[in-house]
């Protein structure tokens, strides 16, 4: 990019929004991922020219043409993040310059360019800033940011693309698991894997979740909310679910979770939960845990919670736990207080209720 890590923004509104009474209608009960508010980001890259045409505009379907490389090899990434409307009818968003950081890990590892995470950061704000009203007010609701890139290239050969698109769509958001806070059940799944030593985990790439939704969908047959994957060698280790790391609570207050060694991503509320667990006391370990030990440890009593964490979930009890050969409960299946107090901390940091020793919450 030529002139420095800025990009200036050309706004051009929509000139056709959805009414104030249709969008109070939609905001109700907008559910996860289906309403989506009346603009968007896009910023072009070329290869020899850098990021260009920045913009924030009407929300509308991209015209693509059939040989898009994106459409045959995936060259794609994104990002998750929400923004929240505080008490004082202020608008704070948590910790987007980590999603620029991750986004920038992931753009790396797929062989795309790295767009600057000040360009990054600053197309949120453009974009909440235009969409303000989309905001939900409730408890539970949120503005679910949707950063990503793909190749855009008109080209079928099996090289990184020269062409990418970046965009930033924006979706109101009521609680990702319906039924409000209660503890899950995951399914262990046998047969899948989600990522090996030297592949994509780490990366959030769309190539990932797609490679997901077999073990995903078999986890659903059998009862169960989400997927939980094991290490892609052994078989043995607890790596992460679908679209959620995951934390053990033990009987003497020792908080752990699955080291990043690749395979898993890097969770931006699993680094959260990080830092509050050992400002709150905790003794916190990231280390592998075996889903023998977890079998183990839950039947001896010596693990007291599991829970699941992530943008969409925050932090999510862990109930119950199936596999093929049987199924057990953690903490008798009900939410366990070191989960529940984490949950709170954090949501009261994310929506400007508590103070933020770490910095993370930014105001728009
Ligand atoms: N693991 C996976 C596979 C995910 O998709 C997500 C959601 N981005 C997470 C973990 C949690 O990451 P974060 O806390 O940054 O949302």
């Amino acid at each position: 990019m030529s002139g420095g890590d800025k990009l200036d923004f050309e706004i051009r509104p929509n000139l056709a929004p959805v009414s104030a009474a249709d969008r109070a209608a939609l905001l109700v009960n907008p559910g996860f991922g289906r309403v989506f508010t009346d603009h968007m980001v896009t910023v072009r890259y070329a290869d020899g020219k850098g990021w260009y045409d920045a913009r924030v505009e009407a929300r509308a379907p991209i015209p693509m043409d059939p040989a898009s490389a994106v459409l045959h090899y995936a060259q794609e990434i994104f990002e998750g993040l929400k923004a929240y409307r505080t008490a004082d009818g202020g608008v704070t968003m948590f910790r987007p310059d980590a999603n620029a950081a991750r986004f920038a890990t992931s753009a790396q590892r797929m062989a795309m360019p790295v767009l600057p995470p000040e360009v990054f950061v600053d197309s949120l704000h453009k974009l909440i800033e235009i969409d303000r009203e989309w905001i939900p007010t409730g408890e539970d609701g949120s503005l679910y940011l949707r950063p990503f890139m793909f190749a855009s290239e008109v080209f079928l050969g099996v090289r990184p693309a020269n062409e990418y698109l970046y965009m930033v769509i924006a979706s109101p958001v009521g609680a990702y698991f319906t039924g409000g806070v209660k503890p899950v059940t995951v399914w262990v799944s046998p047969d899948y894997t989600r990522a090996a030593p030297g592949g994509t985990g780490a990366a959030k790439c769309g190539g990932n979740y797609a490679a997901s939704l077999a073990a995903q969908a078999e986890a659903i047959e059998a009862g169960c909310d989400q997927v939980v994957f094991l290490d892609a060698v052994e078989r043995r280790f607890v790596d992460e679910l679908g679209g959620m790391n995951v934390f053990f609570v033990y009987d003497d207050g020792t908080v752990v979770t699955p080291p990043l060694t690749g395979t898993i991503l890097p969770g931006i509320t699993r680094d959260a939960v990080l830092a509050l667990a050992g400002a709150a006391g905790h003794q916190v370990e990231e280390r592998p845990v075996s889903f023998a030990d977890w079998q183990a440890d839950a039947a001896s009593g010596r693990l007291r919670e599991v829970f699941a964490c992530g943008t969409a979930a925050v932090v999510t009890p862990i109930g119950g736990v199936r596999f093929p050969d049987g199924e057990f409960l953690i903490g008798g299946g009900e939410p366990g207080r070191v989960t529940m107090a984490l949950r709170q901390q954090l949501v009261d940091i994310q929506r400007g209720k508590a103070a933020d020793p770490h910095g993370w919450v930014q105001r728009v």
